[in-house]
């Protein structure tokens, strides 16, 4: 049956990954590449040729060939503000985009209907349909990485806001004057609660020439700026104190931001995903403990669920798959229903 399976594609800031997804969210063939630097043609260049890569692509699970003919939809997580139809980068923080219409360009070169959503997005889509909070009808995605990414699904369906760009909880201000962001504000969550704190930390210890930065330096081979978050991380599992210290802090703030979340939102359930969520319990149990304590009303309501998410660091290709998927279908169901390439909501299958 032509157009069952649909290829997701997450552009990084350094990586590009890319899959052949199917209608069950498994990831039957995959390619990488890096990201060209910041020039939008060759980004376009390289996209096209994962595409014709996949085609094609031996898939291993079932021992036969990918037919291009069974590809139906191409879908693109890029970390960046998406317009709300779908149809173009508005603002790449990593990516030199300004109103980039990629969803066109990229049809052009690959003569699939395509789909752009924010990374973010795309993750907690995939979380909601096939990873760990399949059914729940509000939930809050909170992806840290670097900074903090979020998405949101409210009743079942994905809240984007009017202009597309709901979601961005990183910068939330949670220190009156606080530490300086790249955003041009003070005191933002992503500050306190994200892989840059244990990032900051790590590479201090290593120029204060500690004996944990040391260790952090031996590990990232040498160089202090090759210290990241992941360092720390593999540190504190290996029962380091200092570091389990750090890690449980950046709970703690985690904990607090997302108190504040559910008052504004009131969700069944967070969602901690990102390459921060491998610190897993040493990470989640301070959260759980600090969320607890700065609830309004403790004690007084039910309390959300935080759970870690469940599909790793393929989620975000796995959701723009299924997203691209479910618009395509959406729009050759009712061809009146306008021309907006997404699933109005997100009806699934
Ligand atoms: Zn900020």
């Amino acid at each position: 049956m032509a157009g069952t399976l649909a290829i997701g594609i997450d552009i990084g800031g350094t990586k590009i990954a890319a899959g052949v997804v199917d209608e069950q969210g498994q990831v039957l063939a995959r390619r990488r590449a890096d990201t060209p630097g910041t020039d939008t043609a060759a980004v376009l260049d390289t996209i096209g040729d994962v595409v014709e890569q996949l085609r094609g692509e031996h898939d291993r699970g079932a021992g036969r060939r990918i037919g291009a003919g069974e590809i139906g939809a191409l879908g693109i997580g890029a970390a960046g503000f998406v317009d709300a139809s779908g149809s173009a980068v508005l603002f790449a923080p990593h990516l030199a985009w300004r109103n980039e219409p990629l969803r066109d360009a990229v049809a052009r070169r690959t003569g699939l209907p395509v789909v752009v959503e924010n990374d973010a997005n795309a993750s907690g889509w995939a979380e909601w349909r096939f990873g760990a909070v399949q059914g729940e009808p509000d939930v809050v995605l909170v992806t840290l990485g670097t900074g903090i990414g979020g998405a949101l699904v409210i009743d079942g369906e994905p809240y984007r806001g009017r202009f597309g760009v709901a979601g961005e909880f990183g910068h939330m201000q949670v220190v009156p004057d606080g530490l300086p962001c790249d955003c041009g504000n003070r005191g933002c969550w992503e500050q306190y609660a994200s892989g840059r704190v244990l990032t900051r930390r790590g590479r201090a210890a290593a120029e204060a020439g500690t004996p944990l930065g040391r260790r952090l330096l031996d590990a990232s081979g040498g160089s202090v700026h090759d210290i990241h978050g992941s360092h720390v991380t593999a540190s504190a599992q290996e029962g380091d104190e200092e570091t389990t210290g750090w890690i449980a802090e950046v709970g703690d703030w985690l904990g607090v931001g997302m108190a504040s979340l559910a008052s504004a939102l009131d969700p069944g359930v967070f969602v901690v995903g990102g390459g921060l969520s491998d610190a897993g319990e040493l990470l989640l149990a301070p959260a759980r403990s600090a969320f607890s304590r700065s609830l309004s009303g403790r004690g007084h309501r039910p309390e959300a669920r935080i759970v870690a998410a469940g599909l790793g660091p393929e989620a975000g290709l796995i959701g723009a798959a299924d997203i691209a998927r479910a618009a395509t279908r959406s729009q050759s169901a009712a061809p009146s229903s306008g021309q907006s390439g997404r699933p109005g909501p997100f009806s699934g299958s």
